[in-house]
């Protein structure tokens, strides 16, 4: 046992803590389980091909069975196993994601089921841009979205509105992208019914108000605006339609939507300032524009409630809409966790006050992290329960941010990230999917009597819906499969996020230990309580006071533990990363609390660096504590950290 772990946890060669379920459901950091793995692969293959032979067994091969001697097709073979050789050459030098010495960015290994449902489909090739091209996969698609509505707390019986829809993106920065377009498209549309002047149907009074429905009210609109015009003759229908879509602003774009609504301002998306970079890229993508991307300040890495409130009120007195507030469950830097629950009680009381907007939670990181919150039958955990076995996890604030995961309008979660599965894979979550309708590309097809009944009927027609065109339906098989061999909830796929947090608290306690030992070389710090499962370290050189000083002891640091390309992956011992502390995400008091337990002097006005470096640690790994051989590799990184701050004081000795 490591000396240096003061408190009880789970311990190497600990056989009762051990989670036999974890060792089935990766290939492995040895590659352990490729036996497994191989089985399936080849027994998938051989299916697919009787697939084709019984397609018409009638059809004999195409290909004769000596076309293999002839000089071209061996040359044609020759030429594509070299260069197939090269490339699992050069994929040598990839980063380790599946090691436990892996510790750098949001990258592990790939749960099984989700490999070999991605490997298996792959040859069938659907494209789930409809259900035409993906008979089967754009159904799992459909479902894989409500798995995940599930696991949030959103309504998902499709029988019963509201329910909730989502869908697979390929990553997070497209799904919070959907987030923005359909906040959008809701916003603007009752100053579109208005401006068509739709006879029959209870408006707004002015635009002000239309473009403050807030996110249910609008809905309830669309919901409206539909059955009035189905109860409308085939020649008014026709007309009504063309007159409404004609004022809205996805035809009229924002130049002539807001000149034709002067009372309007563009408005502002609001989002705390480790929100991530995708935030600005949606902005510019959907021509709102960066400037009204406003970033809100936080407290201790966490959105300050105080000050959205203010910003909230400040809004309401110059008129200034607000199209969106994002919270972040899981931030990108931190893994910490926005006060959701505090910011869906502001969006009901603004709303209340007649300010209407939408709340979107970016859980591309933490979204899978719901898992530790919920029964098996859906239902909510208590937070004591949740907390049994676990030092600290869950915070009483990280609890409720979840437990309000239910109440928020959007969220995207990315199944790429905690989620375990190949590249691709994001995902976009609404809470009611009658909202949609207005994404569809063909309005015709969505609005017309003849639209597809029913849920799932009219989601097969998944490219109107989504941002992308053709997309793989090997993701959406992925998703899908993981999600029913491993149901989200915390006594299935809840055992990998605990492991995960298990790891963190001990990764913690490990890093308070460490900056014991290091006390002669550096001072050593974790900045703030990990809320979920990254740990960062703030470290100073001793006797130094001077911040750029200590940022190039950490990048100096991270020298050792980066991916350069130049030098053979063995020869690291551990890969991390870096990140900054910034005085604007944890305000001048938590800055100055980092600065004093470093010993270092405040940047003067203006003058030299007020950011400082710091080491990053994704402690996503399920092997970092291996229980077979009692070695903890959390151990192994501080040995290796504290010889390297030691060489480090050394050379500047
Ligand atoms: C990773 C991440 C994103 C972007 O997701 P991609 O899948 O990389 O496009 C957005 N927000 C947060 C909080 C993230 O962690």
């Amino acid at each position: 046992m490591p000396a240096h772990t003061t408190e009880p946890g789970p311990q190497p060669g600990d056989a009762a803590a051990r989670d036999r379920l974890l060792d089935a459901c990766f290939l492995g950091p040895y590659g352990e389980n490729d036996a497994l793995l191989e089985r399936l692969v080849v027994e998938f293959l051989r299916d697919h091909v009787y697939w084709r032979r019984n397609f018409h067994p009638e059809d004999p091969p195409a290909i004769a069975t000596d076309a293999a001697f002839a000089p071209d097709y061996r040359a044609f073979e020759a030429r594509m196993r070299r260069e197939l050789h090269q490339l699992s050459a050069a994929l040598k030098k990839s980063v380790p994601f599946h090691s436990p010495r892996y510790i750098g960015h949001m990258a592990s290994d790939l749960l099984l089921p989700g490999l070999v449902a991605q490997i298996l489909t792959l040859p069938y090739n659907p494209n789930n841009v409809s259900e035409d091209a993906a008979p089967v996969t754009v159904d799992l698609e459909v479902e894989a979205g409500l798995q995940l509505a599930r696991m949030v707390g959103y309504p998902h019986d499709p029988e019963r509105d509201p329910c909730a829809f989502g869908h697979l993106t390929s990553g997070g920065t497209l799904a919070n992208y959907q987030a923005l377009r359909l906040a959008l498209a809701l916003k603007a549309f009752p100053v579109a019914l208005r401006a068509a002047q739709v006879p029959g149907i209870a408006l707004p009074e002015d635009d002000w108000q239309a473009f403050n429905l807030g996110p249910a009210g609008a809905t309830a609109l669309v919901v409206r605006w539909k059955a009035w015009l189905a109860a409308q003759t085939p020649r008014e229908h026709r007309a009504w339609k063309a007159r409404v879509e004609g004022e809205r602003i996805e035809r009229r774009g924002l130049v002539d939507f807001f000149a034709a609504h002067p009372q309007l301002k563009v408005p502002w998306v609001l989002a705390p300032v480790t929100a991530h970079y995708s935030w600005s890229k949606g902005m510019k993508l959907l021509g709102l524009g960066r400037d009204q991307l406003r970033l809100m300040p936080e407290r201790e890495m966490r959105m300050d409630a105080d000050a959205l409130g203010s910003t909230l009120a400040a809004c309401e007195r110059a008129r200034q809409p607000l199209l969106m507030a994002v919270g972040v469950f899981g931030t990108t830097e931190f893994g910490t966790v926005d006060p959701i629950d505090a910011l869906v009680d502001a969006r009901d009381a603004a709303q209340a006050r007649g300010l209407g907007f939408s709340v979107h939670v970016d859980a591309a990181w933490g979204g899978y992290l719901s898992t530790l919150f919920r029964n098996p039958d859906g239902s909510l955990r208590p937070r004591a329960e949740v907390a049994q076995g676990f030092r600290q996890f869950p915070q009483p604030h990280v609890h409720a941010a979840a437990a309000a995961l239910a109440r928020t309008d959007s969220i995207t979660i990315d199944p790429h990230k905690l989620g375990y599965l190949p590249y691709g894979a994001g995902a976009f979550l609404c809470r009611d999917h009658r909202a949609m309708a207005l994404l569809a590309e063909s309005a015709d097809y969505v609005f017309h009597d003849q639209a597809p009944r029913g849920y799932r009927a009219r989601y097969r027609n998944l490219g109107q819906f989504i941002p992308e065109g053709s997309k793989p339906g090997a993701n959406a098989a992925a998703v899908y499969v993981t999600h029913k061999v491993l149901p989200l909830d915390h006594a299935n796929f809840g055992r990998l996020p605990a492991q995960t947090v298990l790891s963190a608290e001990a990764f913690h306690a490990a890093a308070q230990a460490f900056a014991e030992r290091i006390r002669a070389q550096a001072r050593a710090c974790v900045p703030f309580p990990p809320d979920s499962n990254l740990v960062c370290i703030a470290l100073n050189p001793a006797g130094n006071r001077d911040i750029a000083t200590a940022n190039a002891f950490a990048r100096r640091l991270h020298d050792r533990l980066r991916v350069d390309p130049g030098l053979p992956l063995q020869d690291r011992s551990f890969f991390g990363s870096v990140t900054t502390l910034r005085p604007q995400a944890l305000g001048p008091a938590g800055m100055q609390r980092i600065l004093d337990a470093l010993g270092l002097a405040p940047a003067s006005d203006g003058e030299g660096e007020d950011h400082l470096v710091i080491l990053r640690h994704t402690l996503m790994n399920p092997y970092l504590i291996d229980r077979e051989n009692g070695i903890s590799y959390i151990d192994l990184y501080f040995d290796f950290l504290a010889g390297c701050v030691r060489a480090l004081a050394e050379a500047d000795g």
